[in-house]
């Protein structure tokens, strides 16, 4: 029995304030879960997270990681940045980079290789868009942007996470069905058993986009849904938690 993991993506939200009172909330109502608990935070917010979070079960992560091991890329975050910070996961390949950042499947494969050489665990998520699932090429697009992480990431594919987010339901209050997002989960544990039965046995495949309170229970009773990536619902210490608690 694979443990969830409801993890949170605040995305570029937040504030010393706001994320004090969240990070109090979570940290109080985290005891006594099933579920593990995830927060990926801006990076300005590391430090604050790693002094509200130390000593709780609850881990934290980042929303993306650079390429680069170090040196003059400016605006870039390292993965031993991070490392310094606490940071146990780097969320990679977010549609959010992919679309607005023009980040390829080769570079999110080595964004996922390069933080789990450096002792993070990637998050890596995939997904379809709108008019990618409306011409039925679903499971093309997401076999092709896992294949690259694969391909990069090699023996060491029991150190990812896998996130499928489909993009029509990021933000939108459109979710998948259970059917629908128990579909492709099947398809990515199929791709990763190609590679490595064991690992993709164990490994966590988390549904995100526009997971709630309301639908969450459903999701997570999928067989191949292993937890949550959750943005919005992750603002909310009630939300967050009330998700945890489905799970
Ligand atoms: C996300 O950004 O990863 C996400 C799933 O967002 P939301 O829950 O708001 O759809």
């Amino acid at each position: 029995m694979r443990r969830k993991l409801i993890a949170g993506n605040w995305k570029m939200n937040g504030s010393l304030a706001a994320n004090a009172a969240l990070l109090e909330g979570i940290r109080a109502g985290a005891l006594n879960l099933n579920a593990d608990l995830a927060v990926c935070v801006p990076a300005p917010y590391l430090a604050q997270v790693q002094t509200a979070l130390s000593g709780s079960a609850i881990a934290w992560g980042a929303q993306d990681v650079s390429v680069h091991e170090s040196g003059a890329y400016t605006g870039e975050v390292s993965v031993a940045m991070l490392k310094d910070f606490g940071c146990h996961f780097a969320i990679v390949g977010h549609s959010e980079r992919r679309s607005y950042h023009g980040e390829s499947d080769e570079l999110v494969a080595h964004k996922a290789a390069r933080a789990l050489a450096g002792g993070l665990v990637p998050i890596v998520c995939v997904g379809e868009t709108l008019e990618q699932r409306e011409q039925g090429q679903t499971d093309a697009v997401v076999t092709r942007q896992l294949k690259a992480v694969l391909d990069a990431v090699g023996t060491q594919l029991a150190g990812i996470v896998v996130a499928y987010e489909p993009v029509w339901a990021i933000g939108t209050g459109k979710t998948a069905t259970p059917a629908m997002a128990q579909q492709v989960h099947e398809l990515i544990r199929a791709s990763l058993a190609q590679r490595d039965a064991t690992a993709a046995a164990r490994a966590k495949i988390l549904y995100g986009g526009s997971m709630k309170p309301d639908n969450a229970q459903e999701l997570l009773a999928m067989a191949d849904i292993d937890g949550g990536l959750i943005g919005g619902a992750a603002l909310k210490t009630a939300d967050f938690l009330a998700i945890a608690q489905a799970a």
